[in-house]
Order: structure tokens, then sequence, then C-alpha cells
């Protein structure tokens, strides 16, 4: 691989005011300011094939993993606690792994010492460089246990759900927080199967949520569950015309401001 993703998050530098996301594919991300470098759901191992098979690559290898200060986990499925790309971030960073309960039998097998790995509880805040990390409940009944992220910092708020589907708890969230954006896993539903997003219900999250922008992910990750983000788009038109609908660009920087 040629291109070196981390280098070129590692030379830039987002200016005051601003969140970079970096989209690492399915519901991965680097969430960078100036001084901090967060990562959510990182996944470079093979998936689960014939059923889960890739549809795209992975944007980076294990040996290219740059400094972050944080690795943030959603839920215990292995595209998003990877443990190939647990031990890349174990090895070459001196990031702290931070995930709900359902991840921790992952990371131990990984051998992360424990002094490098904690669990974040629904409502415990954690303080990482300029971010404020809030876990939040979300609705994923495939995982064990889940958490969503909300990311505060430089006046910047984001909601990062994993693989969360629509529900209720969207109302209590755009509560207490006014979002500049809401990242969801979006993605093709076989017959008699639930586990993504579909258009109408990333429409009802931009709805409830209220925000500003509606990333989504994950539409790419899986052969036979990919999903055209255009649809999305046209449906989140209809529920929340004032959200704008982005299908976040594999190996490539998002800028968010407030
Ligand atoms: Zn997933």
């Amino acid at each position: 691989m040629s291109d070196d993703l981390f280098a070129r998050i590692g030379a830039t530098q987002p200016p005051a005011g601003q969140i970079a996301l970096w989209y690492l594919g399915g519901a991965g991300y680097v969430v960078q300011t100036a001084n901090t470098s967060l990562v959510i759901d990182p996944f470079i191992g093979p998936g689960s094939p014939p059923e889960w098979t890739r549809a795209i690559p992975p944007p980076f290898t294990a040996g290219q993993v740059g400094p972050v200060d944080a690795v943030f986990l959603t839920h215990e499925h292995d595209d998003h606690a990877d443990p190939v790309a647990l031990a890349a971030f174990k090895l070459r960073t001196e990031a702290v792994i931070i995930g709900p309960k359902s991840c921790v039998p992952i990371i131990k097998a990984v051998n992360v010492p424990r002094q490098r790995w904690q669990l974040l509880p629904h409502h415990a805040t954690r303080l990482l460089g300029d971010f404020r990390v809030t876990a939040v409940p979300m609705l994923d009944p495939t995982a064990k246990s889940c958490n969503g992220y909300v990311l505060e910092a430089q006046g910047v708020t984001i909601l990062h759900c994993g693989d969360g589907q629509y529900f209720d708890g969207f109302i209590e969230l755009a509560k207490r927080w006014r979002f500049d954006a809401v990242c969801v896993s979006v993605g093709y539903n076989p017959p008699g199967k639930l586990f993504y997003m579909d258009e109408a219900d990333a429409a009802r999250a931009a709805r409830d949520t209220r925000t500003k922008r509606l990333i989504v992910h994950h539409y790419d990750l899986w052969q036979g569950y990919t999903i055209d983000p255009q649809r999305v788009a046209t449906v989140v038109a209809w529920y929340a015309p004032k959200t704008e609908v982005i299908a976040a660009p594999l190996g490539q920087c998002l800028a968010i401001e407030r």
C-alpha cells in the first residue's frame, strides 16, 4: 500500500474551531484536533467470509499505525473491536483502549496491559486532551453491550452511534446536546434480518437528534450489505430537510465545524 493514511493524519493540523474526521471504513474514524487524536472502531482484520466478506480494503495496514491518544470501541463485533487492529495500536502507540463491558474479553485476548484499558459505562465522561467524551446508550440487539460516544472539542459536538439502530433515545440525547454531526451505520438488510439503519431509520435519527450533518458510514463495508448513501439523502430530505447528509469518504478527511 503506497498511500500512508497515518502519515497524512500526522501531517494535518486542524485549525481552532474544527474537528477533523478521517473515515477508516465500517464505523471507524480517527477524530482529530490540533492537539489530540482519538480512534473509534478501527478495523483492518479479514472479516468472517463467506457471510461477512469485505467489499472495500482497509485504508491502512498494521505497520502504518501512527500515534493516537485513545482507542474507543463501540461493541464486541470484530469489525469494531478488531483484535488485529487492537494489537497494532497496542504495539505502535501509547493509546488507552476504552469500551463497554462486552469488549473486555477481546482486549484481554490481545494482552493489552491492565493500565492501558478502561471500561466507560453509559453517561460516564472521560477527558482526553482537547476532548470530552461521554458514553451514551444505543440500541444494538446484535451486541452483548454497546456504547455510543458524544465527542466534544473546539466547540464542536459529534455523536458516534456505532452500529446503533433507530431508537427513542435520540430524543433524550438531543435534549442535552446540540449536534454538529451524527455518525450512523447504514446498510442493506436482507429479508428477515435487521443489522443496520435503513434510509427511513437514518432519516428519523437525523430528525430526532436535530443534527446539522448526518454522516453515514458502514454503507460500503460488507458484500451483500452495501447501500447507496444517495438513498439515505433522498429520505432525509423528507424527514429532516435542514440536515446535510454526507457519505463518509474512505481514507479522506471531513472538516467538521460548528
Ligand atoms: Zn459493524
